[in-house]
């Protein structure tokens, strides 16, 4: 009887839902049909919407314009140098004070000894970040990039974040111009796109105040593509930001696309509260992840690519993705530490097959990439 009673009242605010949203959907694919961009308006009626299956049909649509039937992913391999940092960010589980149990930093011939088992599994890029040491000189992140090239010439070099950039500057007394020309001079081939988190000063003041600011992390790329270095760009959602804040980081990437275009794919980065500062948040839902990979999708018109980062997602998520707009599984990974530190139960690692097998599922043809999209393989 309560059951009933409580379906009946329901019943009206589902239906009345359903018709903003049938209209918001209708508006934003006439909007898409125009190929008219879409607006902070537009972007916050996105992030309200209850009909997920209608947002990511719209996000798919766009996904197949861009990258048809193709879903990409590469062999790569992560090595974090060191987790010591100085920022102690308050939604980080991976930094550790010098005297903390189980802090580390690597030495030189320990980061080739890893960098040689990833080439021996078959990496085609080695992704370095690490946290920012108090005493580590720039010279040794330098000579890593000059170490690894050396060894392995072919293999394609994703290091440092932007704010790592940043706190390069700081310790080496060069400008931002200096710092990515020396590491480009040593071999780096492009830049990850962490550190961003979510842009608004209100967020960062509060959760990490000890590091780049938004514009800083932007000037930092912008800085990166005049050189010729491609990059990444992500955003940690599902803390403290707002729908709103959500939405502006994704403008704020948008406007710096439009100006440089050396962004390749952006990634959409759920938050692990487990063993931060801030485990009393609860971990964003299936339905919300889809909608920030589907809404992310639509309104950057301008990125060739949004990938489903399998590590925060999940896989089955991850998978699922593919139907949302994301076009990207991002790759083999082997060896995650970060999110695996606050808690993330997937694999380290997860192989080839294993991703050829996700993407035919979910019934795309998978493609095997090199870090700057060119195709390695097809797998029909
Ligand atoms: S997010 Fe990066 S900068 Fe912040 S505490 Fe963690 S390792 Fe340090």
């Amino acid at each position: 009887m309560y059951q009933l009673k409580h379906k009946e009242r329901m019943k009206p605010r589902r239906e009345k839902q359903d018709k903003v949203s049938d209209r918001l959907l209708k508006d934003i694919q006439n909007k898409l049909d125009q190929r008219k961009r879409l607006t902070r308006q537009d972007g916050l009626a996105l992030m309200d919407c209850h009909d997920l299956i209608g947002l990511g049909r719209l996000a798919r649509r766009i996904k197949k314009q861009k990258t048809g039937q193709h879903v990409y992913f590469n062999s790569n391999f992560h090595i974090n140098l060191t987790n010591i940092c100085v920022s102690r960010c308050k939604f980080c589980a991976f930094g550790r004070d010098r005297d903390d149990a189980g802090a580390y930093a690597m030495t030189l011939d320990e980061v080739l000894q890893q960098a040689e088992y990833g080439v021996e599994g078959g990496a085609k890029e080695l992704h370095i970040v690490s946290a920012l040491h108090p005493d580590l000189p720039f010279d040794y992140y330098v000579e890593v990039i000059r170490l690894c090239r050396e060894r392995f010439p072919t293999i394609h070099l994703k290091a440092f974040t932007a704010v790592e950039i940043d706190y390069f500057t700081k310790i080496s007394q060069l400008s931002l111009h200096q710092v990515l020309q020396t590491l480009k001079e040593a071999g780096l081939d492009s830049l990850p796109g962490g550190g961003a988190e979510v842009f608004s000063p209100r967020v960062r003041d509060k959760l990490c105040p000890n590091k780049a600011n938004s514009e800083r992390w932007l000037e930092v790329m912008r800085t990166a593509h005049s050189l010729g270095l491609k990059s990444n760009a992500t955003m940690l959602y599902g803390h403290i930001e707002t729908l709103e804040e959500r939405v502006d980081h994704l403008l704020a990437l948008r406007n710096l696309q439009d100006e440089t275009g050396g962004f390749q794919s952006f990634i959409p980065l759920p938050f692990h509260p487990q063993n931060t500062q801030l485990s009393s948040i609860q971990r964003t839902t299936a339905f919300e992840d889809l909608k920030m990979i589907a809404v992310s999708r639509l309104i950057l018109d301008n990125f060739d690519h949004i990938k489903a980062y399998w590590i925060m997602q999940g896989i089955p998520l991850a998978q699922i993705s593919l139907n949302f707009g994301a076009d990207d599984l991002d790759g083999t990974v082997v060896k995650e530490k970060i999110t695996h530190a606050a808690g993330a139960r997937t694999n380290e690692g997860i192989t080839k097959e294993e991703l050829i097998r996700l993407i035919r599922e979910a019934g795309y043809t998978p493609v095997e990439r090199d870090t700057l999209y060119n195709i390695l393989q097809v797998f029909d």
